[in-house]
């Protein structure tokens, strides 16, 4: 598959943008490579400046959960922005997002609009401090929770992939405050917390970690961190960020029933275009500014443009019961690779959880950071780069999960599946 013009504006890039991309993972380092450059998205698929069809399972990284260009979304932003695009004042569509997530997620009793998931883990952590009075803050290797000094200790995604979880630039006094634990495994967390009484503020993980592959909690592992949390009066945090409206109207506390104080919300929420939220607990919300003393504030935070999307697409998940949709077409595709990857007798394990998946090459099961970097990444890229060039788009990582959208058909899952089946003859 030839990508002359999107190797011409690569290379321009390259000049003016570090790495040529406002996102590293875009870079395709960790496959080798070039990036496309997208001329459009509709549905299912994104077509390159080259006039390549791409069946998408990168959904822009999960937010496009309705998929692209869905008429809904572009008719409502299309209608907000006629009349202003920002008004750095309320407006409805605040009220009637803030409503809708807190109908949705019982555990969110009130939430603020941020502009991105970082935003929103931020202010969560600074939130944390702030009411528990507390510096020190527990992680999960291989969690990511945006690009948040704090929380880049450790941390997956694009963190993990370029082999820089612990980054430049964030001061050692700060990431000291940061214990960062190996994910499904209490005893480590019970231990940290009881060698730091009264001084960790809060627990933040991702409840289904989406970010280093996608790692299954053990059973009763969510429910064993509640309990140790409250133990401790420190604060449990779902970043929700990947999963919120993704797993299911409540989100992964949903899927598994464990209640946090506080969540962080993105990606589906903003129906493509850059939102992040952070909700929870009325007492903790009412800490932050004006209310309370935890500052936190955004020039365009509730754009209108924004949280019409969202709304939009929000809608159409209710209306058109797009998890149920969704769970059927993610079966559809475990069906067929299961027995691939059996056939080809590849070294691999499976994961799904309703539309989103992930395909390590490592034996597992993969339960930790360490196990997900057992995976062999030679074959991931082989794999990458064998489903690129014949028509498929995933991730540029094994760090990371693939996500099915309800604009995909049935034929589009079928036609991935038998693309995913010679490639995995290929590289065996
Ligand atoms: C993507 C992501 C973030 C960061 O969100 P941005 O909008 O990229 O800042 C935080 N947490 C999780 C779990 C994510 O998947």
């Amino acid at each position: 598959m030839d990508r002359p013009r999107s190797h011409a504006l690569f290379t321009e890039a390259l000049n003016f943008i570090p790495g040529g991309v406002n996102s590293p993972v875009r870079a395709f380092r960790a496959v080798g490579g070039e990036p496309f450059f997208a001329q459009r998205a509709e549905g299912s698929h994104i077509y390159d400046v080259d006039g390549n069809d791409y069946i998408d399972y990168v959904c822009t990284w999960g937010p496009s959960i309705i998929g692209h260009a869905h008429t809904a979304v572009v008719h409502a932003v299309q209608e907000a922005a006629t009349r202003g695009t920002s008004f750095g004042i309320p407006n409805s569509f605040e009220v009637d997002i803030a409503k809708k997530i807190a109908e949705w997620v019982p555990s969110v009793e009130k939430i603020r609009m941020t502009n991105s998931g970082t935003e929103s883990t931020m202010t969560a952590v600074r939130l944390a401090r702030g009411f528990t009075g507390r510096d020190k803050i527990i992680k999960f290797a291989g969690c990511y929770h945006g690009h948040v000094d704090s929380l880049l200790v450790k941390a997956g995604s694009g963190a993990l992939t370029l082999g820089q979880p612990d980054s430049a630039g964030v001061p050692a006094a700060l990431a000291a405050l940061t214990l960062t634990l190996p994910f499904n495994d209490l005893d480590a967390v019970d231990a940290a917390l009881n060698a730091n009484k009264g001084e960790v503020a809060c627990v933040i993980l991702e409840p289904l970690p989406a970010n280093a592959g996608l790692i299954p909690p053990m059973p009763g592992y969510l429910e064993a961190l509640r309990d140790l949390c409250t133990q401790h009066d420190t604060l449990l945090i779902f970043d929700e960020v990947m999963t919120g409206f993704r797993l299911g109207k409540a989100g992964a506390q949903g899927l598994f029933g464990v209640t946090p104080d506080l969540s962080t919300f993105g990606k589906v929420i903003g129906g493509g275009l850059p939102v992040g939220a952070i909700g929870g607990r009325r007492d903790i919300m009412d800490h932050l500014a004006p209310l309370g003393p935890v500052y936190q504030a955004g020039t365009l935070s509730g754009n209108p443009l924004a949280m019409a999307a969202g709304l939009a697409q929000l809608n159409i998940l209710e209306k058109e019961n797009v998890f149920d949709k969704l769970e059927k077409l993610g079966g559809q595709l475990e069906l067929a690779v299961r027995p691939s990857l059996a056939k080809h007798k590849i070294e691999a394990t499976f994961y799904r959880y309703g539309s989103m998946f992930c395909l390590f090459f490592t034996k597992g099961p993969v339960r930790t950071l360490d196990d997900a970097m057992t995976s062999d990444r030679n074959r991931f890229k082989r794999f990458f780069h064998y489903l690129l060039d014949h028509g498929v788009y995933i991730a540029p990582s094994q760090f990371e999960t693939g996500f099915i959208s309800a604009a995909h058909t049935t034929e589009d899952i079928a036609q991935t599946a038998r693309v995913m089946d010679a490639a995995l003859a290929e590289i065996k």
